[in-house]
């Protein structure tokens, strides 16, 4: 039961199947080429426990850090930390995706994009996102409702009811069970 995302799909389930946390972190990679190493650490391991190989987790890498510090560059001191993230470098640690909790609590800088958008965004920045993803009218004022009480996962929950047309009685607390649940929503 294991899921295996190929690099060419990452968009498309972006779209369809990330959590928002996740999907703002594409965009920003896409939109910069360079995430902070807070970012790589958090969408790197969430990749890997979404079924990304190693290979093309360079790949991928790769193709955005190498149009911003070039592929020299990347190869010397970007890509050891992909490796290591998937156990192939120093203590050969195989490094867990983050939970929510971990993410919720992390303290995000000027330039970070890691994070959680629940807790992390501002109120017109996390109406936008939302938007986006579609999501408007009462389901996004429940949502917002929760974020104020500071329920950032029953917010979470909440947007993925909001955009899948199912229940989630689970709750989310996992970036990798939102896409778990969504892909067994949708597949
Ligand atoms: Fe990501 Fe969890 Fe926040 Fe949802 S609640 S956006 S999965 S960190």
């Amino acid at each position: 039961d294991a899921v295996e995302i190929s690099l060419k799909d990452i968009d498309q389930l972006a779209k369809s199947s990330f959590p928002l946390c996740m999907r703002h972190m594409l965009d920003k990679l896409r939109e910069n080429h360079h995430l902070k190493h807070g970012g790589r650490m958090q969408f790197g391991l969430f990749l890997k426990g979404a079924g990304l190989k190693l290979e093309d987790a360079l790949a991928f890498w790769r193709a955005e850090f190498s149009q911003k510090v070039g592929s020299e560059r990347f190869d010397k001191e970007y890509a050891y930390s992909i490796r290591h993230n998937y156990g192939k470098e120093g203590k050969r640690t195989d490094y867990t995706p983050y939970s929510c909790q971990k993410i919720i609590s992390a303290t995000p800088g000027v330039g970070d994009h890691h994070g959680c958008p629940y807790r992390h965004f501002g109120e017109e920045n996390l109406r936008a996102a939302l938007n986006k993803m579609g999501v408007s009218g009462h389901a996004l004022e429940e949502i917002m409702d929760k974020v104020k009480n500071r329920h950032y996962q029953l917010a979470c929950t909440l947007t993925f009811e909001a955009t899948h047309g199912v229940s989630c009685d689970s709750g989310i607390n996992h970036p990798n069970q939102y896409f778990s649940e969504s892909q067994k929503v949708l597949r």
